[in-house]
């Protein structure tokens, strides 16, 4: 095994540094694993920009985390069910274990926890809390989940980062199910993730929505399950919907767009007492302005949702391993570790010709 470790460092904003680390030792409750691969998402390219409310460095970034173990201490083992060589999942969220919200089983509103990739600088020791690395250090109260070899590296991310997301807001939040109209909102990682929920949820019609950029991204929509695929830059969403739903609008609509507009739009999409999911977060974290008379009138039920639970990255991983979807499509572009800030870049669409429905890097 290497002694010292390279990951990727972002230093100040826009600049992310190659650095060397020593190979940390692991204690009784703690563990270290080889990073096998780590998703880029939005999340990375506002920590990169400088634009996100923590603002820590440094920093290794990289909060989607798949991994192998290398060693796990004897109380971190019996702790989390894992041995040496364990393939594993790992959340970013480190939650304090202790506070209401811990207690509950929503450690991601946590305020003592930590976060990997995000909250914790590679200052602190023992430095590896991000997966831009080829090692991460794993702390005592670390969320795990092994998941089989069989899964495809690229599918694996999806799973965890993206599918987890899916199921819990369709199905958990959105309550779609068999022969239930839904509608999604955006063809982004997100997007195409909960065309895959609705589907294995049993949802009839599924719509999914895009711009005329995203062309490529709509047909695979329909590979993934999607029944209308509509460009709203030509064509009549609501108009569609109508139709597709003979009249009574959707059962369940879900925005991860983050366009206030689109968000705005969401609202007529959903027939009396259905659901709105909005999971979408607009550019500076703009508010939107929603018809809530229509919203009363109508008895729609309007459920924000932020990011999976536990349970949801279970069964994902579960419909993971089934193999039943081709998860690894998801991710279009893969970069080596020295190339993180043109991955993060990629992401944040500033780098011409390259549109990535989803990035990772594989150090
Ligand atoms: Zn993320
Ligand atoms: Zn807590």
């Amino acid at each position: 095994m290497a002694q010292s470790v390279k990951a990727a460092v972002l230093v100040e904003p826009r600049r992310i540094e190659i650095e060397v680390f020593p190979l940390p030792d692991v204690g009784a409750d703690e563990a270290l694993i080889r990073v096998e691969i780590a998703g880029v998402c939005g999340t990375d390219a506002k920590l990169y920009a400088g634009a996100a409310s923590t603002k820590i460095y440094p920093l290794i970034l990289g909060h989607e985390i798949l991994g192998r173990v290398v060693t796990a201490g004897p109380g971190f083992a019996a702790r989390h069910h894992v041995a040496d060589g364990d393939r594993l999942v790992i959340e970013s969220s480190i939650p304090c274990g202790e506070c209401a919200f811990c207690e509950r089983g929503a450690p991601r509103f946590c305020k003592r926890g930590r976060n990997y990739g995000v909250r914790v600088s590679s200052d602190t020791p023992p430095h590896l809390w991000g997966a831009f690395s080829e090692y991460m250090y794993l702390a005592p109260n670390s969320i795990v989940h092994r998941i089989a070899d069989s899964v495809p590296p690229r599918a694996a991310v999806v799973a965890a980062a993206c599918l987890a997301n899916g199921i819990r807001w369709m199905r958990t939040a959105g309550d779609v199910g068999i022969s239930k109209s839904a509608v999604i909102q955006g063809v982004g990682p997100q997007g195409l993730a909960a065309v895959i929920a609705a589907k294995e949820s049993g949802a009839y019609p599924i719509v999914v929505t895009g711009l005329a950029r995203d062309q490529s991204r709509l047909e695979l929509a329909r590979e993934l399950g999607a029944d209308v695929c509509v460009n709203v830059e030509t064509d009549d969403l609501l108009e569609t919907v109508r139709e597709v739903t003979g009249g009574e609008l959707a059962d369940t609509v879900l925005d991860v767009t983050g366009s206030p507009a689109a968000i705005e739009a969401s609202v007529y999409l959903v027939k009396p007492m259905g659901t709105l999911v909005c999971a979408g977060t607009p550019a500076g974290n703009r508010p939107s302005t929603i018809n809530t008379t229509h919203i009363t009138h109508s008895e729609i039920r309007f459920q924000g949702v932020y990011t999976h639970t536990s349970e949801s990255i279970k069964q994902a991983i579960r419909l993971a391993e089934r193999g039943r979807y081709p998860l690894e499509k998801l991710i279009s572009h893969e970069f080596p570790l020295d190339q993180a800030d043109v991955a993060i870049r990629a992401v944040a669409r500033e780098i011409e010709e390259t549109n990535p429905i989803k990035a990772a890097i594989a150090p």
